[in-house]
């Protein structure tokens, strides 16, 4: 795994195979239309943060696995993203929480939801499981769109 903690396709192996949460750090070079019945339809482009959890067998990792495998079936909202996803990254907490880094990153003040309900229909606590950086941050701390927000650096 690398130092800073992220892990990609080439560092899958050695994610926690524990249960627990994970964030997803997407880059969508390519709009994606996302439509669902019950949700504002939106064009998806730039970073997004999804946060999901994994409590199956196989934990974290094979979650993971699967979020990076390319042309998956789409059977949650955020596969549609991940099979279109031209930079994925992933970072793992063994035990965690989805709503607990979804509400870190919101009180950080640094990201919104980017679409309300989406990964989140069955949560009562979050707007959104998936959220994108605030606008206000792109030109500072978001550097060219080939990088991840730095935050995950
Ligand atoms: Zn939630």
């Amino acid at each position: 795994m690398p130092a800073d903690g992220t892990i990609d396709k080439g560092t899958l192996g050695e994610a926690a195979a524990a249960p627990g949460a994970y964030a997803l750090i997407l880059h969508l070079a390519v709009p994606v239309r996302f439509s669902r019945t019950g949700m504002a339809s939106a064009s998806l482009s730039g970073w997004y943060v999804y946060a999901g959890s994994a409590r199956g067998s196989g934990g974290i990792r094979a979650r993971l696995q699967r979020h990076f495998r390319p042309g998956k079936t789409v059977h949650w909202h955020v596969d549609e993203l991940t099979n279109a996803a031209d930079r994925l990254l992933a970072l793992a907490y063994p035990q965690g929480a989805e709503c607990d880094i979804v509400d870190r990153l919101l009180r950080s003040s640094l990201f919104q939801p980017a679409l309300r309900r989406f990964g989140s229909s069955d949560c009562k606590r979050c707007p959104a499981h998936l959220l994108k950086p605030v606008p206000d941050m792109l030109g500072t701390r978001y550097g060219s769109a080939a990088e991840p927000p730095e935050l995950f650096r």
